[in-house]
């Protein structure tokens, strides 16, 4: 294993920055496929300096292409996956209000944060080592995601095809909170209410209509109460649309709802008051559309294993490592762990302000954090997850 001072000694993050400010000043966002590709580009160029197999899939759906960059494409055997995303939240014309620019140890732009910095961290952790005459312990492969921003739409598919030949997944989204990681997210789930009623004029002919706003509204009263803090279960109504005009009993309102969960088990106890919903006020009819497009990542004894041979590695390089309790974002490690695949969240750099105009990251976070990143490529094997009851030896290849 390569000294972790010559790993972060071996670190050039001036070098670093200035590909950074290249990275940010290619917007990207999710529903942008143009824009994206632009950027996977430039994550490619860089691949192909690291010495990666590039294999890139067409988007469809009106996303990007997915990216998957390998160090041994031909290995059989269990891989390290990781995971990153090109795309951003940020709209094209953010660099306006939101320009790269560093203030001390500030270094700002839209995604840089989330995830460009984490992205471009994981491509410079295999180049270091490589350049230190060491390499990965297990053959990587790294995928570059198109529409995570979106919720991943068109690559949960080729993300679910990587974990299942994978011993363990690493995500470089952002840190939080002064660096620490992510070992267990809630599962997020969608849904899409809509309420037909009659329609009628509300001077002359109220008592004929059906509303589709009060049912909608009833029906969000009952919708919000669902949320436990306690057990960790989160409702929103996010949107509403309804009604056509203010003298017209509406006959058609839609919401979309967006649920947190911490296990799968009260993600099937949600589906079920979900799926059960009826309508209450007489005339009108009701359609849910939608369930679980995250599951949760549950914090298990393989995931426990990877913290602690992470923690081991992170204090020779002078980090503190944590872990922050479940949060409620969901990222594309949500699937990987869903098969049981021990994942390591929240790798990337740490910094603050995600989707946000003040969104920026740490540059002293810049170089420790991709030394951790290098020694754990570089040290990550099958046997780093396994536990003695064995819990994900079924799981993992
Ligand atoms: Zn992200």
């Amino acid at each position: 294993m390569t000294d972790p001072a010559r790993l972060l000694a071996a670190m050039d993050t001036d070098a670093i920055i200035e590909t950074l400010k290249v990275w940010v000043e290619q917007e990207s966002p999710s529903p942008d496929a143009d824009a994206v590709n632009a950027m996977m580009d430039l994550v490619i160029q860089e691949a192909e300096s690291v010495g990666l197999t590039v294999s890139r899939t067409p988007g469809r759906d009106g996303y990007g292409d997915i990216v998957k960059l390998e160090t041994q494409p031909a290995a059989n055997g269990p891989r390290l996956l990781m995971l990153t995303h090109a795309d951003t939240v940020h709209a094209i014309g953010t660099l306006e209000t939101l320009p790269f620019k560093r203030d001390g140890d500030k270094l700002y732009g839209p995604g840089i944060y989330d995830m460009k910095g984490g992205a471009y961290l994981a491509l410079q952790a295999i180049k270091t080592l490589k350049a230190l005459g060491s390499g990965p312990a297990m053959p990587v492969t790294i995928m570059v995601m198109p529409d995570e921003e979106a919720g991943s739409p068109t690559s949960k598919d080729a993300i679910e095809a990587e974990a299942r030949r994978a011993a363990v997944t690493l995500v470089v989204e952002p840190a939080r909170e002064g660096g620490k990681i992510v070992t267990a997210r809630k599962g997020a789930a969608r849904y899409y209410l809509t309420a037909t009623g009659k329609p009628a004029h509300s001077g002359s002919r109220h008592q004929d209509g059906a509303s589709a706003i009060r049912e909608i509204a009833a029906k969000t009263v009952g919708l919000e109460a669902m949320t436990d803090y306690g057990k960790g279960v989160t409702v929103n109504v996010g949107v509403i649309e309804a009604g056509t005009a203010v003298n017209v009993i509406p006959s058609r309102a839609t919401a979309e709802i967006d649920i947190r969960i911490p296990t799968l088990e009260l993600a099937a106890e949600i589906d079920a008051r979900m799926q059960a919903l009826k309508a209450e006020i007489p005339g009108v009819t009701l359609e849910i559309k939608g369930g679980l497009n995250r599951p949760p990542m549950e914090r298990t004894a393989g995931v426990s294993a990877l913290f602690d041979h992470a923690h081991g590695l992170a204090g020779q390089i002078g980090i503190d490592l944590e872990t922050v309790p479940q949060t409620g974002g969901g990222s594309d490690g949500n699937f990987t762990a869903a098969l049981g695949v021990p994942t390591l969240d929240g790798l990337g750099v740490d910094g603050a302000g995600a989707h946000t105009l003040d969104e920026h990251l740490l540059v002293s976070s810049i170089a420790p954090r991709c030394a951790l990143l290098a020694s754990l490529i570089e040290t990550i094997t099958p046997e780093t997850v396994q536990t003695l009851d064995g819990a994900n030896s079924e799981d993992a290849p």
